[in-house]
């Protein structure tokens, strides 16, 4: 089988129809600023409502973990939301931790039979992470773990603004 297709993407997020797309919440899952804010305003209640539920169930969300919901008046059908880690100057732990909200999404979005996913910059801003860093991180975890996810056919990398887009187009020549 062909190997799954990563593409970058300039633009925002909450216009990409594909099966799933990734929050970058914050671990009270009640929304924010940046990309967050813009899903719940385009999605609707209907998301913030399913986050209540998913609080009310389990609590909050620690950092690195996902949990899907779905996307409410989106074009997308599911919003998988993440907490990614507040960049501290990189020794607590942060790439371990944005690692895991790269992989637990994916094997969410594997779950729920996503064919198509569509990844922001977690953490690159509000939390400070410098974005190249974090693209590193997010471009090997996808390569990586996207052998062991079959039903997964394309991943999209959702760059906000042109030094993203840069970053990301060095790291997948071609994309
Ligand atoms: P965090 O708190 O994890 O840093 P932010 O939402 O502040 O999350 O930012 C994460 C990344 O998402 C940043 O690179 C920001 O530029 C980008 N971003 C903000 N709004 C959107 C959007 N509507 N679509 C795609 N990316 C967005």
């Amino acid at each position: 089988m062909e190997p799954a297709k990563l593409t970058v993407v300039k633009g925002d997020i909450t216009k990409i129809a594909a099966d799933a797309i990734v929050n970058a919440a914050n671990s009270s899952l009640m929304g924010g600023g940046g990309v967050d804010g813009a899903i719940h305003r385009k999605g609707g209640p209907k998301i913030l409502d399913e986050c209540r539920d998913i609080v009310a169930r389990q609590g909050g969300l620690a950092t690195g973990e996902a949990v899907i919901t779905t996307a409410g008046k989106l074009p997308a059908k599911y919003v998988i939301h993440t907490v990614g880690p507040v960049w501290r100057g990189g020794n607590d732990g942060e790439p371990g931790l944005l690692r895991n909200c790269y992989l637990n999404s994916l094997d969410l979005a594997n779950k729920y039979q996503v064919v198509s996913v569509a990844f922001p910059g977690i953490s690159t801003g509000i939390y400070g992470y410098p974005k190249a860093d974090a693209a590193k991180v997010a471009v090997e975890t996808v390569t990586e773990h996207l052998h062991k996810l079959t039903g997964i056919r394309e991943v999209l990398f959702v760059c906000f603004d042109e030094e993203s887009e840069r970053i990301y187009r060095e790291l997948i020549p071609g994309r």
